[in-house]
């Protein structure tokens, strides 16, 4: 699944990054990197990274197509 980080709303909280450390990390305060294809056994922890979201930053895709860059 690919998931796309809307950055320009993305606060730092860091709550992706406490559930699902494999895709989400924050280097520094404001700078969160991820990993925009997502393995299939992270895709719970980030279901739930994106829940947990307090500004709903996280948007999940699963039509995406996997070559499309
Ligand atoms: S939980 Fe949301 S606001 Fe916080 S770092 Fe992750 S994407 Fe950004």
């Amino acid at each position: 699944m690919q998931i796309v980080v809307d950055l320009t709303r993305c606060q730092g909280y860091a709550q992706c990054v406490f559930l699902a450390p494999e895709v989400f990390e924050l280097h520094g305060e404001e700078a969160l990197l991820y990993n925009p294809a997502v393995p299939d056994d992270q895709l719970d922890r980030v279901r739930q990274a994106a829940t947990a979201c307090p500004v709903q930053a996280i948007l999940l895709g699963k039509e995406v197509s996997a070559g499309a860059r």
